[in-house]
């Protein structure tokens, strides 16, 4: 059938070629019949071929201290990393490059990151990204749609550690604070799960960030970050990338539980996992990575990349939350049920550089906690429960966040 629709392939750029003179075709399109010649040519020697890989986007963030860039890719291919003083080359072999001029050059004179240029060299495809200064690189992958997302963080020199430290308290914008990242989950043209009465997770999920942000600066101990303070669209890879420019202590995804089944209640708190802890907690990880995630298809992902080895602190974190805010929530209705801490993959909580959590406050699409969601007398105690959890996770942190001087 390849054969075939190669053959017609061909056969409708002769004829459109034929109807004006073969001259009149642009370099990319003999570029094009000839690769499709080799294509031909490597079927006729039965070779199997996989689709050829293409880079068709380049996006990033960086901060001073950190970089993330996020290569889009056709389909995921083989990749290496290599270091290189202060810079870091990304080869991906048989990849080709969809990005022409502006865009297969990235250059800023300010933050960590400072280039990246995307160059084919023969068969491959280097991607080049220079640093500010020496820096060690993590990467993984995410589907669908697929996507290379590498971190950049500084070596730090030897010898100058101390300096460092004193540099940091000094310049620091909120020396001795814990900085908490909360993130509000969905928003703009993703409205998240929507409950029977037409209550849009987005908006219930940025209410309770809000509130909570206010009970934390008013504590005076935490510093806060909102990933998102309006209802915009901000991918999975932004908001953990957002809270690691930032240096948190700790992140914080907010979200609401969803099922088909309207009877389905209660409080859960996640942690990353590569396995998800029950089928509940893998279905639910798919929507929350969006409609097109499919089962196994992170399997390519090493386990100690997923959240850098922050587990011991997440579930610390996850643990404290989830058991205030089910307290809170069964004083308002005590039919709902705690569900746990559990484990699942979730893409936001990926590569995310400190204790990450995400909390499915309620179900709403259970009509009795849709209800309670819609009232602002209902998301101040979850607000207040959630800031409980926090403030009881800080207190018993041994690591002393306050002494460390963050
Ligand atoms: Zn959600």
């Amino acid at each position: 059938l390849r054969l075939i629709l190669l053959f017609v392939t061909i056969l409708l750029i002769v004829v459109s070629a034929g109807k004006t003179p073969s001259s009149t075709l642009t370099e990319e399109q003999r570029e094009r019949v000839k690769e499709i010649e080799k294509e031909i040519e490597r079927l006729k020697l039965g070779k199997k071929t996989h689709p050829r890989a293409y880079v068709k986007g380049i996006r990033y963030y960086t901060s001073g201290e950190y970089a993330r860039v996020v290569l889009d890719v056709t389909r995921l291919s083989e990749y290496r990393v290599k270091e290189d003083g202060a810079g870091v080359r990304v080869i991906l072999p048989s990849a080709r490059s969809l990005l022409r001029g502006k865009d297969a050059t990235i250059r800023e004179k300010k933050g960590f990151l400072r280039e990246v240029r995307a160059l084919s060299s023969g068969e491959s495809l280097e991607v080049r990204i220079a640093l500010a200064s020496r820096g060690r690189v993590k990467s993984f992958t995410l589907p669908d749609p697929p996507r290379i997302v590498l971190d950049f963080y500084p070596v730090e020199e030897k010898g100058k550690g101390r300096e460092g430290v004193v540099t940091r308290r000094k310049f620091d914008k909120n020396p001795g604070k814990v900085v908490v990242v909360l993130d509000p989950g969905h928003g703009g043209r993703d409205p998240g799960a929507v409950g029977r009465y037409g209550t849009k997770e987005k908006w219930v999920t940025l209410k309770i960030a809000r509130k909570l942000k206010g009970l934390l600066q008013k504590d005076g101990r935490f510093s806060v970050v909102l990933t998102r303070e309006r209802d915009v669209y901000l991918s999975l890879e932004k908001r953990a990338a957002i809270a690691n420019a930032a240096k948190a202590d700790m992140f914080i995804s907010i979200h609401t539980n969803a099922s088909r089944r309207r009877w389905a209640r209660g409080v859960s708190t996640y942690l990353l996992g590569r396995k998800a802890t029950d089928r509940d907690a893998l279905e639910l990880a798919m929507r929350e990575n969006g409609e097109m995630a499919k089962e196994g298809g992170i399997s390519t992902i090493l386990l100690d990349l997923l959240n850098y080895g922050k587990e011991r602190e997440s579930l610390r974190l996850a643990k404290s939350i989830n058991d205030s805010l089910y307290g809170a929530v069964k004083r308002r209705s005590r039919r709902t049920r705690n569900l746990g801490v559990k484990r699942a993959p979730f893409y936001v909580l990926f590569g995310s550089s400190m204790p990450a959590v995400l909390v499915e406050v309620c179900f709403i699409t259970n009509p009795t906690e849709e209800k309670l969601l819609r009232r602002d007398s209902f998301i101040t105690s979850v607000a207040r429960a959630i800031y409980g959890g926090i403030v009881e996770y800080v207190e018993k942190t041994r690591t002393a966040l306050y002494e460390a001087g963050r």
